[in-house]
């Protein structure tokens, strides 16, 4: 690790209304240390406590996992203060102050490091407790918490350990809940658990307060390199150097009975952006039950209810705190015995459409511009808002409801057990993660999950507040779901491992099998939103669409124009692969006749004198024209009858981007792609052309490349079977010119694929300008076009200025330039590339975003060159990277016209580029 902030203080104190650091502090002080020291400076009541900083964290790693001596003494120091603030002495027999530990990183991460509480107690400090508070329960129950949650965190026992001494106390005692164990109880569980501790550690449970606090510190900086939160941060693209900040925190107690608890609250609502405050409350409890979801919480509004001065004091406090900082905030509380206590507030976490309205709302409270309403919004969290859900008119089968907890719909086979998911997952399967309840152990099986179901836990639950973030359903609380060692029973149904539910997070309705879902409707606040958008970005967006319908519904995203349309696509469909292979088939014999004929024909010229020799030329003239009608014709003919088709796939496009331009890709792929594989197929092309099997055999066998990646296709097909070309531009041009005719603007830009040298492009050019020409004079109507061609390959990045002299654009096809500039294989590099990732030999994969440094530089050196040869040179981009937010930057930097992506990423797009536009504006 290296330190990003150099400092000399390692402690930043926040107690009774003063405070060290403040809010902007996030990187030293973590998100909770910054918003505990604005809280208590903005005199909001705050515990008192102390922030060790993520710098120290960087020490304790570089000094091998050891808390520095001058961080010791300086927090020693600083917990003096905290005990003179609350009048309580750390380790007292009498009077003793505990506290809790925790964990605080620059982005939150929930539940994914470790939180000590009541740290501080021991034999004789639980007897101070007991005096200090009158009651005898409530000391032991927080003794033998702390030993529990202290063993598990800090000395790495087994939790079961623990949960089994608490099950088999309350067997015997033949009770159910916690809640009805006995002071005396307790007591017991208290010396089984330091039992426990000592018979798995060696060594018997630590009992110096110090001691305690030193070791819970080491701890929380330990569970930054945790499995779970290393997992969370790859997911989260959250860099591992940035290291945690530890809050040492006097403790507030909300289980000191019926005016005590603790909560959890949201300034709006984190699923629809609802401006309403939303929150649970759990009262008698400490904030772990409410975070674990173990017991499922009360509605906030209850409060009202129970402490309606308590309540009314919270919404202020929630509401000042939303107008401090500007957005909604996610809050934790705690009332001890009637005082409410604010333990944290952060921006709260919340889904792609409660962003968008939060975004759109605080615009029209006037408290934000709508620029910054643009930058509120992560473009991937667009995602969600395009989600499908259930099929309105699809047959359902309702199993249950459970609470809504993260919105969308997913289908896939029930798994009960994390592991199972990650496994299933990855053999391609999709699976629904049913759990009595979540805990931050099962995060891999949340990832791997199309969706999430709970038995248990409440809409901030663990479950809940995960999925949430990352954008899948999720249905939690879902009370009379009932899981045992045979699987699930809901609904009078039983389910086994595998068997099929849908999920409708939206809703909190489980439903039976693999219902069809749908896309979701688009809300008047994403209308607004985007409008801002797109006044604030510089870039066109464009989609690449192969078909009108894929046309259509990218128009209906945004997109402004088709940047890719790969005409090979078009000749899959239906029959038309019929025609196809028909002239690929004949196109060797037929090339080799034109060849030979070629050939002839330049003899004949040079030897005119000699009649012998022309005469025997003649002869074979005639024999090799004889021989070349049938080909001639069987060749001739499949183009004749993929022309049409492809005029009309033609047709349907431009008219579906009327006013907008549609770049068409001249055909790309080696031809071997679209002949037969097995013998059953060859054996069926044969009968269908009428050739022998071997003939198909041997022109299979003929097209055969070792790296069609690197092989016969983009342009080096055009060249050497220029009526491929030809038949393509004709279709081109007399779809535009049917369309033009009917008054619609078709602005089409033909693209010559995968040049590498200008003398390519150059070929390619002059036919598509002789076709274009032909069909414009003959109809009589001219259509503005442009010529212009793929940059994908280094070469042709490196001699741009050559290129630019005949390409009236760019477009940086992107796929092709990583795999060539890499030297990955498009096909194969998946194999390898993740561990690549996992052992961060690369930071991410770079067919995923864009490799800035190597493949970036050759858009840099294309455009400058290019420009330089050509300046209205227009460029764009159309590998897969044009719906990436972070690679739609660096085209934003480079000056790039557009971008071009897939259709349902268009809005993504849109909104990476506003964001890229406002926090670089360009020259
Ligand atoms: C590219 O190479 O980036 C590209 C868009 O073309 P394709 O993916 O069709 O090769
Ligand atoms: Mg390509």
């Amino acid at each position: 690790m290296t330190p990003h902030v150099a400092s000399q203080k390692n402690v930043y104190r926040f107690i009774a209304g003063k405070a060290d650091g403040h809010g902007a502090m996030k990187d030293l002080l973590g998100g909770k240390g910054a918003g505990l020291a604005e809280m208590t400076a903005a005199g909001l009541p705050v515990p008192p406590g102390f922030t060790i900083t993520t710098a120290v964290c960087h020490r304790y790693y570089a000094a091998g996992n050891q808390l520095p001596a001058d961080v010791w003494e300086e927090s020693c120091a600083a917990l003096r203060e905290v005990e003179a603030a609350v009048g309580k002495t750390f380790g007292d027999a009498t009077n003793p102050l505990l506290v809790s530990v925790r964990s605080g990183a620059k982005f939150s991460m929930p539940g994914m490091m470790d939180t000590v509480l009541n740290l501080g107690l021991n034999h004789t400090t639980a007897q101070g407790l007991i005096q200090q508070t009158n009651n005898e329960r409530f000391a032991r129950d927080a003794h033998r918490r702390f030993i529990q949650m202290f063993g598990r965190i800090v000395l790495g026992v087994p939790g079961e350990r623990f949960d089994h001494a608490l099950e088999t106390l309350k067997a015997e005692r033949g009770i159910r809940q916690d809640i009805e164990l006995t002071a005396a109880d307790l007591q017991q569980l208290v010396a089984q658990f330091e039992a426990i501790v000592e018979r798995e550690t060696g060594n018997p449970f630590p009992y110096d307060p110090y001691e305690q606090l030193r070791l819970a510190i080491c701890a929380v900086f330990n569970s930054w390199y945790g499995k779970r939160a290393v997992d969370y941060r790859r997911l989260n693209k959250i860099p591992d150097d940035l290291g945690t900040a530890v809050n040492v925190v006097a403790m507030v107690f909300g289980n000191m009975g019926d005016d005590s608890g603790t909560g959890v609250a949201f300034t709006r609502n984190p699923s629809t952006g609802e401006p309403v405050l939303f929150g649970e409350y759990l009262p008698n409890a400490q904030g772990e039950d409410v975070v674990a979801g173990i017991r499922t919480p009360q509605k906030l509004e209850a409060l009202r209810e129970t402490m309606p001065d308590v309540y009314a004091q919270f919404c202020e406090v929630a509401a000042r705190l939303e107008r401090h900082y500007r957005d909604a905030q996610d809050l934790e509380f705690t009332i001890e015995r009637g005082k409410l206590w604010m333990l944290q507030t952060r921006n709260a976490k919340r889904t792609g459409a409660a962003a968008v309205k939060i975004a759109v709302d605080l615009v029209q409270e006037g408290i934000i511009s709508p620029e910054e309403a643009v930058l509120r919004v992560e473009p991937n969290h667009l995602d969600q808002l395009l989600h499908p859900m259930v099929d309105p008119k699809a047959d359902i089968t309702l199993l249950g409801k459970g609470l809504p907890a993260s919105p969308g719909a997913a289908a896939g086979a029930v798994v009960f057990d994390p592991d199972v998911a990650e496994k299933r997952a990855q053999s391609g399967e999709r699976v629904i993660l049913v759990r009595a309840e979540t805990s931050p152990e099962d995060f891999h099986g949340m990832v791997a999950a199309q969706g999430i179901l709970t038995a248990r836990g409440g809409l901030t639950s663990h479950a809940a507040v995960v999925a949430r973030g990352m954008g899948k359903p999720c249905i939690a609380g879902c009370g009379e779901l009932i899981l045992d060692a045979t699987g699930m029973r809901l609904g009078g149904q039983t389910l086994a491992e595998g068997d099929f539910i849908t999920l409708d997070g939206t809703t909190g309705r489980i439903l039976l099998g693999d219902v069809p879902l749908v896309s979701p409707e688009i809300g008047a606040e994403f209308e607004t939103f985007m409008r801002w958008v797109d006044d604030a970005r510089k870039m066109r967006v464009r989609t690449n669409a192969d078909t009108p319908h894929d046309a259509r519904v990218a128009r209906s995203f945004g997109a402004e124009g088709i940047g890719l349309c790969r005409t090979e696509h078009m000749f899959f469909e239906g029959e038309r692969i019929d025609s196809v292979r028909q002239m690929i088939m004949v196109s060797g014999t037929y090339q080799r006749l034109i060849a030979a004929l070629d050939k002839v024909a330049g003899d004949l010229e040079r030897l005119r004198g000699d009649a012998q020799k022309v005469s025997a030329l003649e002869a074979e003239r005639a024999a090799l024209e004889a021989e070349l009608e049938t080909p001639a014709r069987l060749f001739r003919g499949a183009l004749e009858a993929l022309l049409p088709m492809q005029r009309a796939d033609f047709v349907g496009i431009f008219e579906a981007m009327d006013g907008f331009p549609v770049t068409i890709r001249l055909l790309d792929p080696p031809l071997h792609e679209f002949l037969p594989h097995t013998d059953e197929e060859i054996a069926a092309l044969a009968a269908k052309l009428n050739l022998s099997v071997q003939d198909v055999q041997s022109r299979v066998a003929a097209l055969r490349e070792h790296n069609p990646m690197l092989g016969h296709r983009g342009c080096r097909l055009g060249i050497a079977y220029p009526e491929i070309t030809e038949m393509q531009v004709r279709a081109i041009f007399e779809a535009a010119v049917e369309v033009a005719r009917r008054g619609i603007t078709v602005l089409p830009e033909v693209m010559i694929p995968l040049v590498g040298d200008v003398n390519e492009l150059r070929a390619q050019e002059a036919i598509v300008r002789r076709v274009a020409d032909e069909v414009q004079q003959a109809a009589g109507v001219m259509i503005p076009y442009l010529v212009g061609t793929m940059i994908e390959l280094p070469r042709a990045a490196l001699t741009a200025d050559k290129i630019a002299t005949v390409a009236e654009f760019f477009s940086f096809g992107t796929n092709d330039l990583t795999q060539t500039t890499f030297g990955f294989s498009r096909d194969d590099a998946g194999t390898f590339l993740p561990m690549y990732v996992e052992r961060k030999i690369l930071a991410d994969d770079p067919f995923q975003v864009l490799d800035r440094e190597g493949v970036g530089e050759l858009l840099r050196i294309g455009t400058q060159k290019g420009r330089a040869a050509r300046p209205t040179l227009k460029v764009g981009i159309c590998g897969e990277h044009g719906g990436e937010p972070s690679s739609v930057a660096f085209c934003h930097e480079l000056g790039f016209d557009y971008v071009s992506c897939s259709p349902y990423r268009v809005p993504i797009a849109r909104l990476a580029a506003a964001q890229a536009a406002l926090r670089q504006p360009r020259a």
